[in-house]
């Protein structure tokens, strides 16, 4: 008997354990808004705007490269992909480097990557970056970087959730770029050790200040290089929530040409192909004030939206072999 009744409460005690730990793995899992069984299908913007606000706060003090603000903005992004259970590339999911900067001095700074396999073409490889870093404290100011680019960061660790969620047709590899304010530093060493042959690379999709504009406006540049690509933008443009313009991607726009402005210019000088989404610059570019209560959520979810839209519409066309 006493069996039974201990049979029968070990099992009432065991059961119950067991339901608490599945309570807490499915909170856990609903923390990390993965779920097995259920396919995920929209950004989580909540998460989106936490992240940017968690990047741009003046505690990270504007995340220069080299210093332990950046490194702590790092440990966001690698905690998150290892929450995500994104596998790494390498050994770790930091690739670290080092560089001289105009000071002469040597500085330390690390690309965070992971990927998700290609259901279809797991040897072919999308990669999306966008940089971590900003311009730090300046004259005692926290430059906090919020547009630039704690949005695109943010956007780059949602589009992992949402792709672990969604496996693509092709493998998408997630790369934050360290030292983009410092000459591309990031960027320079990512392409001179790609981790898979160059011709593997279908493009690049880099985002760098995507979270305001006055004129709802988002820009692509890349078409005027990469005209392929534009049918997949046209095709989301009756979808998008915001005005997806294309252009400063001609040499003769001189200053407005946005090709080598940012990361995705490093790729394209090694003709890999890009595509850049970013906004024109506002009236806080490189200012103290490009702070999280200067974006415009609403645009920037959006935005968002619609890149999501565009690498769905480009990794459906190349689907096969
Ligand atoms: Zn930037």
């Amino acid at each position: 008997m006493k069996n039974r009744n201990y049979r029968s409460n070990f099992l009432v005690g065991f059961l119950a354990v067991v339901l608490a730990f599945s309570l807490d793995v499915n909170s856990q899992k609903a923390k990390t808004g993965i779920d097995d069984g259920q396919k995920a299908s929209a950004i989580n913007s909540e998460q989106l705007l936490k992240d940017v606000k968690y990047l741009s706060s003046d505690q990270l003090r504007g995340r220069e490269a080299g210093t332990p603000d950046s490194r702590i903005a790092r440990q966001h992004i690698l905690e998150r992909f290892l929450e995500l259970r994104l596998p790494s590339i390498g050994r770790t999911h930091l690739q670290e480097f080092t560089f001289t900067a105009r000071n002469k001095k040597t500085v330390e700074a690390a690309n965070v990557i992971g990927f998700v396999k290609g259901a279809k073409n797991p040897k072919r490889y999308i990669v999306i970056t966008a940089h971590y870093d900003h311009v730090g404290v300046r004259r005692g100011e926290i430059y906090n970087g919020a547009d630039d680019n704690a949005s695109g960061t943010a956007a780059l660790m949602a589009f992992a959730k949402y792709f672990k969620n969604n496996p693509p047709n092709n493998t998408i590899l997630f790369v934050a770029l360290d030292a983009e304010e410092k000459g591309l530093q990031g960027a320079r060493f990512f392409v001179d050790n790609l981790p898979m042959k160059q011709e593997s690379i279908l493009l690049n999709i880099n985002m760098d200040m995507i979270s305001r504009s006055d004129k709802n406006e988002l820009y692509t540049a890349g078409l005027y290089h990469y005209p392929k690509f534009k049918p997949h933008l046209d095709a989301i443009q009756n979808k998008a929530k915001i005005k997806l313009l294309y252009g400063h991607d001609r040499p003769e726009l001189k200053g407005n040409d946005w090709t080598f402005q940012s990361d995705h210019g490093v790729f394209h000088r090694r003709k890999i192909p890009f595509l850049y989404f970013g906004v024109e610059d506002h009236k806080d570019y490189h200012k103290p004030s490009d702070v999280f209560e200067n974006i415009q959520p609403k645009f920037y979810v959006n935005a968002v939206e619609t890149i999501l839209m565009a690498i769905k519409e480009i990794d459906e066309h190349y689907q096969k072999q």
